[in-house]
């Protein structure tokens, strides 16, 4: 899991959430405001509110960690609305913008479901059992608008699991271990196989890119240059033709699944595994990339 970028609503679409959400909060019993807060997501409070989602989920899609995939598991298609915190429970958030991001059907219907675990004041976990209030408001759940998972837990690029970032306080211990539980990011076996097909496209893009800069004409650049990869004027100068596709392969891995994978290898392979070393001292700028 990668955070998201941070970006403000429109005040009209953020006026629209703003209205449903009291209507929520004005109901009196946690049952009711459950019930409210299902019954107009359901309905979206009407046409405002209908045409304030279709703009939401569109800030959504730019949102996304890569190029309209799952914000959770990396891997499918994200065309789900998802609440971080289910509404079920934490009818207060409904229709809050930073509990919002886009999920696979996958991981939001399948996976997450409105599977809840909250903190207690000694930041033990308790599991909330669906139709009953949370005992407390600090879900124990990374919410990736909002809080950085990176500081949480790192890609493992031995074993492709999640490990937690040593030294953590037992609160983001447990946050990580729901998440992780909840969403069963450690336990997908199709999971643990594409996230290392993607560290071998992220070391194949690489590898042929430190070697197309390194060509010292057309007709070698023309034979390293994939069917897959984007037109090029030939016609132009060399160098202006190298930098025209150093962008296009930072976009490609910048579009790519699993940028966790992508992230591991920036901030730990570069630097300890001398292959990896090998191509980001040909291409330093790729750290940022
Ligand atoms: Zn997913």
């Amino acid at each position: 899991m990668i955070q998201l970028a941070s970006n403000d609503l429109d005040k009209d679409v953020q006026q629209e959430l703003d209205n449903l959400q009291f209507k929520v909060d004005n109901e009196l019993t946690f049952a009711k405001k459950v019930e409210k807060a299902q019954s107009l997501w359901n309905s979206k409070g009407g046409v405002k509110g209908k045409q304030a989602f279709e703009k939401i989920t569109t800030r959504l899609y730019g949102l996304c960690v890569s190029e309209g995939i799952c914000n959770y598991c990396e891997q499918s298609e994200a065309n789900d609305v998802e609440h971080i915190y289910p509404k079920s429970f934490f009818p207060d958030k409904a229709f809050q913008w930073e509990n919002y991001l886009l999920a696979c059907k996958q991981c939001n219907s399948g996976y997450k479901l409105d599977k809840c675990h909250v903190l207690d004041a000694d930041n033990e976990l308790i599991v909330v059992n669906r139709g009953t209030e949370p005992l407390s408001k600090i879900g124990a759940f990374i919410n990736p608008r909002t809080e950085n998972p990176n500081e949480f837990m790192i890609l493992n690029l031995m074993t492709f699991k999640f490990d937690t970032i040593p030294g953590l306080s037992k609160r983001d211990i447990n946050k990580v271990k729901s998440t992780l539980e909840i969403l069963e990011l450690n336990k997908r076996d199709p999971l643990l196989v594409t996230r290392k097909s993607a560290a071998r496209y992220y070391y194949e893009m690489l590898e042929r890119l430190v070697r197309i800069l390194e060509v010292l004409t057309i007709e070698e650049l023309q034979n390293l240059l994939t069917p897959c990869d984007d037109r090029f004027d030939l016609t132009q100068p060399l160098e202006s033709i190298k930098d025209e596709i150093k962008i296009s392969y930072k976009k490609s891995i910048g579009n790519h699944q699993h940028p966790s994978v992508w992230y591991s290898i920036k901030m730990i392979e570069s630097k300890v595994n001398t292959k990896w070393k090998k191509l980001f001292d040909k291409i330093p700028e790729a750290l940022t990339w």
